[in-house]
């Protein structure tokens, strides 16, 4: 192998990076770095899933290095990439003990993904948690499963009932997963576990802008997962804001106008907005492209930024119209570009980047999922069949598809749930401890030292 190779330097190992990184595999003369801040694909369809219960961890998601492992030409990297240096052609990144470290490129990709939006009120998270992570999910397993435990030790009362109530913001796919889950754990998993506690009287709010749930999906879905939504006991507030959350509830507003509602629950999950992350932001300003609100950048059609054909966006990152922030999207992005790393090889010219919409789906509830490809749709038992198909042929790893698939047939044979376990936290993080009282307390207060 020569000193000539191009060096592709891929930011993010989730679908985007990844499927570019496999596709540029194995060719001598490219060398390819994936750098990830979590050094693992997520598998983030699934997150719902592991926040409540049904998979662990482990099946969804897999290490880097193991999936890249069998390609001698691409090296995988933890760390945070956090600045671009254009000119010289480096990328800086902090390892998790906030050294940094450079990694100069020919060919860079960034892959790096959006993470939760709360609309600029920050606040908002540390009682209403999202879910883009692994910590988000087992942040949100930690509290939903704790606030049935602490409803189980108080007196009957208003406390008692704030702690089962479960505010979910946002009507999208997440939302809808997350709230039918919620009322699947208290009405089946956990129905006869306790003594002073009915579990069934959980209350589960769904908060949502628009005039419908799931509004990607055509009317007759959406009217569909509203309908199931309500049979399952889901309560649907449309047409409002959550324009306040605090330790105890939160605050929603018509967005027609008209009085403010306060809900009491202990339980709050944002799954409202994206946005980029930080390091996507910083990249669009240092190129000098102009960016969406929510921090997707400008693209040319080959998928670069414009002047810099040595600079590729991928996945969610990517601001053009006509693409969803959908893993299909990711997938066929990180395989577009690594056609055009190679036919810059080749010496042949870029072709544009072209979108092939294979559908969504959406998960409701057991049994019940939506499938929208063109003209077909299904919902129901169907519809949930051909998802469950869907994602098992994306989920990363032979090993994690058996073990996940295993896993779903002894949910639906069992009311059990077989990864409930969850994490306390400790003195050194009070932000998991999120019902110890110096919580209530300033940051720089609850933390030692
Ligand atoms: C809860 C949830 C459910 C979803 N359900 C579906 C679904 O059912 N169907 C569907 O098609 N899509 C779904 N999506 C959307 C889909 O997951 C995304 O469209 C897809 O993951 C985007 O791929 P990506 O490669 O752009 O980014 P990501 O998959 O988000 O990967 C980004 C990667 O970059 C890494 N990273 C971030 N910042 C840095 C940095 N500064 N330095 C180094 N690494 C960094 C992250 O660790 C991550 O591994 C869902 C998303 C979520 C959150």
């Amino acid at each position: 192998m020569s000193d000539a190779r191009t060096k592709v330097l891929i930011i993010g190992g989730g679908f985007g990076g990844l499927f570019c990184a496999r596709r540029l595999g194995r060719r001598d003369d490219v060398e390819v770095t994936v750098l990830d801040r979590a050094a693992g694909h997520l598998f983030q369809p699934l997150l719902y899933q592991c926040a409540t219960g049904t998979l662990s961890i482990g099946h969804i998601s897999r290490s880097l290095r193991e999936e890249l492992a069998r390609y001698g030409n691409v090296r995988t990297l933890l760390g945070e990439a956090v600045e671009l240096d254009p000119q010289a052609r480096t990328v800086t990144a902090l390892r998790p003990d906030e050294t940094s470290f450079t990694i100069d490129y020919d060919v860079l990709v960034v892959a790096a993904g959006m993470r939760q939006s709360y609309f600029g009120k920050e606040h908002f998270a540390q009682w209403a948690p999202g879910m883009k992570t692994l910590d988000d999910a087992l942040g949100i397993r930690q509290r939903l499963f704790t606030a049935f435990e602490i409803a189980e030790t108080l007196p009957p009362g208003p406390e008692r009932d704030s702690w089962l109530t479960f505010a979910v913001a946002g009507g999208g796919p997440t939302g809808v997963e997350l709230a039918g889950q919620i009322r699947e754990v208290a009405t089946r998993t956990l129905a006869r576990e306790f003594h002073s506690i009915d579990p069934e009287e959980a209350r589960v709010l769904l908060f949502d802008g628009g005039d419908r749930v799931l509004k990607s999906f055509a009317p007759d879905l959406s009217g569909h997962a509203a309908r199931t939504l309500e049979r399952l006991g889901v309560e649907l507030h449309l047409g409002v804001h959550v324009t306040d959350v605090r330790r105890e509830g939160v605050t929603v507003t018509p967005k027609a106008g008209g009085p403010a509602e306060e809900y009491d629950a202990r339980t709050v999950l944002w799954t409202a907005g994206v946005e980029a992350v930080p390091f996507a932001r910083h990249v669009a300003e240092v190129l000098g492209a102009s960016a969406d609100r929510s921090g997707r950048i400008a693209v040319e059609p080959d998928l670069t930024v414009s002047g810099h054909p040595e600079v590729f966006i991928v996945g969610d990152l990517v601001g053009r119209e006509d693409l969803p922030g959908v893993a299909e999207n990711a997938m066929q992005g990180g395989l577009h570009v690594a056609a055009c790393v190679r036919r810059d090889l080749d010496g042949r010219d870029r072709r544009a980047y072209k979108y092939r919409d294979l559908g969504s789906a959406a998960y409701i509830s057991r049994g019940q999922a939506l499938l929208q490809v063109g003209p077909v749709r299904l919902s129901g038992f169907l519809g949930w069949l051909a998802w469950g198909f869907i994602h098992i042929a994306v989920l990363t790893g032979v090993r994690n598809r058996v073990s996940t698939v295993a896993t779903w047939l002894a949910t639906i044979a069992r009311a059990n749930r077989y990864h409930r376990a969850f994490m306390l936290g400790s003195a050194a993080t009070p932000e998991h401890r999120y019902t110890w009282s110096t919580d209530d307390r300033p940051q720089s207060e609850a933390r030692p030292g």
